[in-house]
């Protein structure tokens, strides 16, 4: 068939039109009640993994990028209404020696985006810091950092006080690996490494000087065994940056209810992880099924690079767009998942025990309508279409992590001044 120029042009604005209304049903509008209250909140995420971006790629955060390159920038920021941002400070854990080292660059990194867009973001370093970045006339992203792995600190409490200095305000005692001092839900059933009950008594001292500092202490990723330990030694209420619901989920990632009312006693609070495998056991079974051609496609991926490359190591920046392709075999889960992550934690430990870790560009699958930090109005609109009154849509939405937060520096303040000996 020919088409003449007229006709082009009829089907372009068909085209246009059948391509508006697929976007509209594959992501309904947020309700003008939802982006209200979305808008008026102070909304507080506690994991994204862009400094790895920032420090690996030169990605800057001014920089508009398709959604399939990167969950955040700081145009999604603002169509997201985020208010606070811990960025991840992650070091691969083969590189021993240059923990320290690296975690300092990706330090850098953090603040040097901060330095670049000072109109539109700035560093905090407490919970008071959050409020005025978003009460200010021009309100700015509050930016934060977590170190996510206590192998950073080279068993070292003066480079964990040091981190501190740099403004790390929480740490996750292990990432996937255990540690020389606490271990990992990631590898506890390998028999080939050396585990400690939990936390050996170093690591009952990085609590404590956590506490002491006023670091909050992150229970996301950490063995069972760690976890039940480290809720014993806390003198502050804990977090999980970025852990889901294992009811609901059955990964060693997500926490059980009972560790979930062991939070709700511990006055902590549960940051709900994205990621489609921790929140949907259907995306969960069929990531598993096809864990052993994914590996062997990563590991024939990575010799190659480091081949070409001429190093001992392939940074996750490189291979995460061959981790994206496999994820992608498989459909992502209705946000609906996840809304029963937030609302089975709710309902477990208490709606003033849940918030949201996103684990933004760290993961290479997120629910449907979740395409990046631009997409949370969807989360606050399903909440409330779940029932959730606004009140307790704030909560979730940073008001948790917010009072966790003054309660982890005022039990600070109290060790580092009434208890402290002339
Ligand atoms: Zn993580």
């Amino acid at each position: 068939m020919t088409t003449t120029p007229h006709m082009r042009r009829y089907l372009l604005v068909f085209l246009f039109l059948a391509g508006w209304a697929a976007a509209q049903t594959s992501a309904p509008a947020v309700s003008a009640k939802a982006r209200a209250l979305h808008d008026s909140a102070l909304v507080v995420d506690t994991h994204a993994d862009t400094p790895q971006r920032f420090l690996d790629e030169g990605f800057d955060m001014g920089t508009v990028t398709p959604v399939s390159q990167g969950h955040m920038d700081l145009e999604k920021v603002r169509a997201g209404n985020l208010g606070a941002e811990f960025f991840a400070i992650w070091v691969e854990p083969s590189w021993k020696g240059q923990y320290a080292q690296h975690a300092m660059l990706l330090i850098d990194s953090v603040y040097q985006q901060a330095a670049r867009h000072p109109d539109r973001m700035v560093m905090a370093f407490s919970s008071r810091d959050i409020r005025a970045a978003r009460s200010a006339k021009h309100p700015r992203l509050a930016t934060l950092m977590g170190i996510e792995g206590g192998h950073a600190i080279e068993n070292d409490l003066g480079l964990l006080r040091d981190f501190y200095r740099l403004g790390v305000r929480y740490m996750t005692l292990t990432w996937s690996n255990t540690n020389e001092w606490a271990d990992s839900s990631g590898d506890i059933d390998d028999p080939k490494v050396e585990h400690h009950k939990g936390l050996t008594p170093f690591g009952k001292e990085v609590v404590q000087e956590m506490n002491r500092l006023g670091m909050m202490v992150d229970i996301s990723h950490v063995s069972d065994k760690t976890f039940y330990t480290t809720l014993v030694i806390s003198r502050a209420p804990v977090i999980a940056s970025h852990s889901s619901a294992r009811a609901l989920t059955d990964h060693p990632r997500n926490m059980t209810d009972d560790m979930l009312r062991a939070v709700a006693r511990n006055d902590g609070v549960v940051q709900v992880n994205f990621f489609s495998a921790f929140v949907d056991q259907k995306f969960l079974d069929a990531y598993r099924a096809q864990k052993p051609e994914r590996d062997a496609a990563v590991a024939a991926f990575e010799e190659k690079y480091q081949k070409e490359h001429n190093v001992a190591s392939t940074p996750y920046s490189a291979e995460v767009e061959l981790e994206k392709e496999w994820a992608a075999k498989i459909p992502r889960p209705p946000l609906s998942s996840l809304i029963d992550h937030i609302d089975h934690i709710a309902k477990v430990a208490g709606v003033d025990h849940v918030g949201l870790g996103s684990d933004f560009d760290g993961v290479t699958s997120l629910p449907q309508g979740l395409d990046s930090v631009a997409d949370l109005p969807r989360i606050t609109d399903a909440l409330l279409q779940r029932g959730y009154t606004p009140a307790q849509v704030r909560k979730i939405l940073g008001g948790n992590l917010l009072r966790v937060f003054r309660q982890v520096e005022q039990v600070s303040h109290q060790m580092q001044t009434v208890e402290v000996k002339p």
